[in-house]
């Protein structure tokens, strides 16, 4: 007999991407109608099979947000290519790991970045897809291969995860059901379309639906002016929520025809969930991912969401804790393994669970709350301390607007318990910081040392690069 949650998960990857993604008549998306997305994908789709790209074989794209890079995107997957975008501030470096890794017949680049990549692989100007007559379209299954996208590779040397179509499509069908995305919306997508927070949920999550998505390079006026505008939903991570916030405070805003703000990729300070229900008009939605599964965990659309946890698992995803309470997962949603990477696939999985590498916490209604990562679990004096846990109790001083905790090497201590602090206006001072952890925390967790800082290192997805605080 089929378990009700197996059902939801062959239901949800049902398809194909391109037949599901170009299906919808409504909305226009990055300015192009449905059927200017589906003719000109299809001529890029004609372009590329004439310059000899065929199913399966790897396409790269290297280019900054834009119109083209979403037609160049729908070209090759509906030639049944496996397109690898990456970072468009990804350097020399990290460009040729990723291209001797995923091996790619041809890199799609924009003018940018093409010097970069001509030396290593043929290359397609963005600016100039080729075009040609529409191939004969290729048989597509929800099992074959879709997308490789890098992990940010914050230890060690990015690996390739590779998505399936079915994977992709159950991820924005997940999140559609449960954030009632409809035909109806209209998305702000500000986020990187290399990353899946912008590529499956921003961009497949209004294909699919057939909403309306305007496409716009982040700038917290730019964002305002979007929304006023008539938008329904903004995708955001924290450090945009902050940005955004800084400017409604100066400059409030008529945002009522906004009905959902989801915030993701990075832990949502309860004091920044607070900020923004004040000048936002409504309290934002935080939910849970990672690129091996895209968007799993999510606050509830109507019910309480609570400021410090992600959720519930969407529909077709299980969550579990393992060892050492690591967060594991399991779905329709969830890839397969990383491109030829055996060794690290089988690492990453447990009886068929893979395993995030995140550190939960369930309360008894199964919500979930992210408490770090185990990588970044910091042993001091033989105590785990969870710097978030740590980080949770420093922001909630008013002189600190930022804070980030590490360990650092320490003879005594193993590691020792330190702060990085970006200052409020008004500055408060080492002892200070430590005597209010000291009065929350027991002492093993309390910072030992402050270090002020003007800013945190982050990525492009506003993850605290604590490798570089290190
Ligand atoms: P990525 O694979 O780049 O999407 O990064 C995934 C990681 O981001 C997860 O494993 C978490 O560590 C972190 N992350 C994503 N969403 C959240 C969230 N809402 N709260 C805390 N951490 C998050």
């Amino acid at each position: 007999m089929i378990s009700a949650i197996e059902d939801v998960r062959r239901r949800l990857r049902e398809g194909s991407l391109p037949e599901a993604l170009l299906a919808p008549e409504t909305g226009t998306v990055a300015g192009l109608t449905r059927a200017q997305l589906r003719e000109r994908s299809a001529g890029v789709a004609g372009g590329l099979a004439r310059l000899g790209v065929r199913q399966g074989d790897r396409v790269g794209l290297y280019a900054a947000n834009s119109a083209d890079w979403i037609l160049a995107y729908l070209g090759g997957q509906r030639l049944g290519a496996v397109m690898v975008p990456f970072n468009p501030a990804y350097r020399a470096h990290e460009v040729e790991h990723i291209l001797s890794d995923s091996d790619p017949v041809a890199v799609i680049a924009d003018t940018e970045r093409r010097a970069l990549v001509e030396p290593l692989r043929p290359v397609v100007a963005l600016e100039e897809l080729p075009v040609d007559e529409a191939p004969r379209p290729v048989r597509l299954e929800p099992e074959s291969p879709a997308l490789i996208i890098y992990t940010s590779g914050t230890t060690g040397r990015p690996k390739g995860a590779l998505l399936d179509h079915g994977n992709l499509l159950a991820q924005a069908r997940g999140a559609i059901e449960a954030w009632r995305w409809t035909a109806a919306d209209h998305l702000v997508h500000a986020l990187p379309l290399f990353h899946l927070h912008g590529l499956g949920m921003g961009l497949h999550g209004s294909l699919l639906t057939g909403a309306e998505m305007t496409l716009i390079s982040f700038d917290p006026v730019a964002v305002v002016a979007a929304l006023e505008g008539g938008a329904t939903m903004f995708f955001g991570v924290p450090a945009m929520y902050q940005r955004l916030c800084d400017q409604l405070e100066q400059h409030p805003a008529e945002l009522g025809r906004v009905r959902l703000f989801v915030s993701g990729s990075a832990p949502l300070p309860p004091e920044l969930f607070s900020r923004c229900r004040r000048l936002l008009g409504q309290p934002p939605l935080e939910r849970y991912g990672i690129t091996e599964g895209g968007i799993v965990v999510s606050n509830p659309y109507a019910g309480p969401r609570r400021p410090g946890r992600v959720g519930h698992a969407l529909p077709g995803v299980e969550v579990r804790l393992g060892e050492q309470d690591e967060v594991q997962l399991k779905g329709g949603q969830v890839f397969g393994g990383y491109w030829r990477d055996p060794k690290a696939t089988e690492e990453a999985f447990v009886d068929g669970w893979f395993k995030t590498g995140d550190i939960g916490e369930l309360d008894a209604d199964g919500s979930l709350a992210i408490r770090g990562r185990l990588k970044e679990l910091i042993i001091s004096g033989g105590f785990n301390v969870y710097p978030r846990e740590v980080e949770l109790v420093l922001e909630a001083h008013p002189g600190v607007a930022e804070v980030a905790v590490v360990g650092l090497p320490s003879e005594s201590w193993g590691e020792e318990v330190t702060a990085f602090v970006v200052p409020a206006r008004e500055r408060p001072t080492e002892s200070e910081l430590i005597g209010f952890a000291q009065e929350r925390l027991a002492k093993f967790k309390c910072p030992r040392s402050v270090r002020f800082v003007e800013a945190l290192p982050r990525n492009a997805m506003g993850k605290v690069q604590r490798s570089q605080l290190r």
